[in-house]
């Protein structure tokens, strides 16, 4: 289904609905919490009529991608906020900065010590997230839980990035909130006060412990076509 800004209204609309229930109930302060739409392989004709609609924040997971997509729909739209949820190689930080203003998904100690070296560069200090493996998923990205706090450390004072907050995905299958809960621990200790969590299926739960932004990708913009 092709996105009108009528109906991209009404998507944002009952995804804030619900946002705001969530908020409410955690007591968490009025426009606390930031929704990114992320519009991985969704079109460039199908993200306008979010962006006609007000949304400002956009997640995507592949540099060249949005690479492709974003500089002519940020002519277009220049106060939007682009963030980079996905793994991030070091051959593709100088584009990764270029192209995006907030970094999610910083796991390591080379991709640390590369960005920081390409903001310096490129005078774009763009705030990041420390991505963490909060499941301890052999397969799944981000640094290992018992890792967070000393690689958070060594990312502020040894790389001088402005390192904001951290950013997990859960386990599939498995009850999310216990995760969540863990995560927002774990930013407590590190003495960080964002928490990307919360994608379309559970971001309700997210926002109860404390999300600061959730990546809602399929409840707006429908099912992407299954991976190739
Ligand atoms: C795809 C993706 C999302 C959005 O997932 P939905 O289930 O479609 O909302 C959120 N976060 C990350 C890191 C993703 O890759």
């Amino acid at each position: 289904m092709v996105a009108t800004a009528e109906s991209a209204r009404l998507a944002l609309d009952y995804i804030r609905t619900r946002m705001e229930k969530a908020r409410r109930r955690f007591g968490s302060p009025p426009d606390a919490v930031d929704l990114i739409a992320v519009s991985k392989t969704v079109p460039s004709e199908e993200i306008v009529p979010f962006l006609e609609a007000g949304q400002k924040h956009f997640g995507e997971n592949r540099v060249q991608e949005a690479k492709d997509k974003w500089p002519a729909l940020r002519d277009r739209y220049p106060d939007i906020q682009l963030h980079l949820i996905g793994p991030l190689q070091t051959n593709k930080v100088r584009d990764a900065v270029q192209v995006f203003d907030v970094i999610e998904t910083v796991d390591r100690e080379k991709l640390a010590a590369t960005l920081a070296g390409e903001m310096q560069r490129s005078g774009r200090h763009l705030p990041c997230f420390v991505q963490v493996n909060i499941g301890g998923e052999a397969q799944k990205a981000g640094i290992a839980v018992e890792q967070t706090q000393s690689f958070v450390d060594r990312c502020r004072n040894t790389h001088c990035l402005n390192v904001v907050g951290l950013m997990c995905i859960p386990p599939d299958g498995e009850p999310a909130g216990p995760y969540f809960a863990q995560l927002a621990e774990l930013a407590d200790n590190c003495g960080l006060d964002r928490l990307s969590m919360g994608m379309s299926g559970d971001f309700e739960v997210a926002i109860a412990m404390g999300a600061t932004q959730v990546r809602v990708g399929s409840a707006l913009f429908g099912r992407r076509p299954s991976k190739v």
